[in-house]
């Protein structure tokens, strides 16, 4: 299996021979008995990985507010983020290959999520191919990548982003018809 072993990085980017399986890339693309049942496997590989993942609050809040991005992310896949953002009145540009691909638009700064993004489709090459893809420092590199890894425990003070955070976990409890992975550490 493809699997890094860099404790600084999100699950996906070590467990890229699930993460990036065809079979996760969008939703119902098994079509043999054999097949569906390795795309079950996956889903439930990559769903506990995002569970247990330190980041998946702020990955959530990207994948379904900010970016339409592809395959499985933040333990959905693109039909339910899809759905979510039905529930929460969401519509959100479809994704920008080409920002991901490493070419970012003129004046768009580089964010955590483009640095995420690109380590876990090159998880084999070093952080500064990262900071010549995005067209930024290396050290810009490396602080997005703290930031990737602090996120999650930082306090958050903002009430209406507080309120919307609950909306969205409540939608994503809704749609997956599994517990967000705070509130079930917080009842457990
Ligand atoms: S929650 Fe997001 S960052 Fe974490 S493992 Fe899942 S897809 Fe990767």
């Amino acid at each position: 299996m493809n699997r890094t072993s860099d404790r600084t990085l999100p699950a996906c980017a070590n467990l890229t021979a699930v993460f990036q399986h065809p079979l996760l890339e969008g939703d119902s693309a098994a079509a043999t008995p054999d097949e569906h049942r390795l795309e079950r496997a996956l889903r439930t590989q990559a769903q506990a990985a995002c569970s247990a993942c330190p980041l998946f609050e702020q990955c959530l809040e990207n994948a379904i507010l900010n970016h339409d991005v592809a395959g499985f992310a933040a333990g959905t896949t693109p039909r339910q983020r899809s759905r979510i953002r039905s529930r929460l009145g969401v519509r959100v540009r479809p994704e920008d290959f080409e920002s991901y691909a490493g070419v970012i638009s003129p004046g768009r700064q580089v964010s955590t999520q483009d640095v995420v993004k690109l380590r876990q489709a090159h998880p084999d090459q070093p952080l500064s191919f990262i900071a010549e893809r995005l067209g930024c420092s290396l050290s810009t590199v490396k602080r997005h990548m703290r930031q990737a890894r602090d996120t999650s425990s930082a306090p958050r003070h903002n009430a209406p982003a507080k309120a919307k955070m609950t909306s969205l976990a409540a939608a994503y409890e809704t749609v997956t018809g599994r517990p967000h992975p705070r509130r079930a550490r917080l009842a457990a």
